[in-house]
């Protein structure tokens, strides 16, 4: 641990190239790629074990350019003792996380995924269940895990500092520290696409607690979209975020009670032909849709499920 008076030091290095915004501040979405249905509904979903190379953070696996890992698939209160949301993306050159909830270490601990080979963590907004894991991630980094690599943590207007005042109500004192790897904090306009290294990535806006600057978030990556609803309401954006996604992953939160800032199995049900992905994944959710989840037939997430894409 090193004292030093202020942190802005560590705001000013970018271990991997800064982001680039497209389209000088319109909005922007990326045409689909159009897919017949047949071929859609002919693709099954593919659920690989992952390897101890991949584990490690070994990108080269020639066999899945592209796989995505629940490693938590839960809400925010634990239901059915699953993990606060983490869904780890390995692709080629990069190692990467969409949202890092409060127990995202302990369920990475799970499945013997050291947190010191993610390259960056891209936040949907800034609930606990959703970047609370990050002040836990980096003190680890500091003085047990002694992490070297550099890191980028993107997310919503705001990221930058909420973050810091999130860190320090976890973990006072925690502003003394600074970390010998480089680290970059970026938040990402709403409506844009950024790049984060090799990942574009384009924000949507999300209907849930304001305060949290909520989004949806669309990641393009080694020719592979992965679309994400972050926690939200049905939104009038929604058809552009999963168009032609190669993954659209939704809440869902409730069975059949819809519940506010919440996209819930009713919303799926009544959009579903609106959403034109190759593939959908459930996942957030709560006791009374996992009390139900036999009578869902679309694919639903639990901790460790890991999908090739
Ligand atoms: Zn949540
Ligand atoms: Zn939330």
């Amino acid at each position: 641990m090193e004292n030093m008076e202020s942190r802005s030091k560590i705001l000013l290095q970018h271990p991997i190239s800064p982001p680039s915004f497209h389209n000088g501040g319109s909005p922007c979405y990326h045409s689909a790629r159009g897919h017949p249905q047949s071929q859609l509904d002919a693709r099954t979903t593919q659920v690989a074990s992952i390897t101890s190379a991949r584990r490690r953070g070994n990108h080269s696996d020639p066999i899945m350019s592209v796989s995505v890992t629940f490693v938590g698939s839960g809400d925010s209160f634990g239901s059915g003792g699953r993990f606060n949301t983490c869904i780890l993306v390995d692709a080629p050159r990069i190692r990467f996380c969409i949202d890092f909830g409060a127990s995202s270490l302990i369920a990475l601990e799970r499945l013997d995924i050291p947190h010191n080979t993610i390259d960056a963590i891209l936040l949907t907004h800034l609930h606990g269940d959703h970047c609370g894991g990050i002040p836990f991630l980096l003190v680890d980094a500091m003085l047990g895990a002694k992490r070297d690599r550099p890191l980028t943590i993107a997310g919503p207007k705001d990221t930058s500092e909420r973050l810091k005042v999130v860190a320090e109500a976890m973990m006072p004192g925690m502003h003394v520290m600074v970390p010998k790897f480089p680290i970059t904090y970026l938040d990402l306009p709403l409506l844009r696409t950024c790049d984060v290294g090799p990942v574009r990535v384009t924000t949507f806006p999300a209907i849930h607690t304001q305060a949290t600057n909520p989004t949806s978030m669309r990641v393009e990556i080694a020719d592979k979209v992965i679309a994400y609803t972050g926690d939200s309401e049905w939104t009038e954006h929604v058809p552009a975020l999963a168009d032609g996604a190669d993954l659209f992953i939704a809440e869902c939160y409730f069975f059949r009670k819809p519940v506010r800032f919440h996209f819930n199995y009713p919303d799926l049900v009544t959009h579903k032909t609106e959403i034109r992905a190759k593939r959908i994944v459930l996942t957030h959710l709560g006791k009374e849709m996992l009390a139900n989840i036999d009578s869902v037939s679309e694919q639903c997430a639990y901790d460790g499920l890991v999908i090739a894409l």
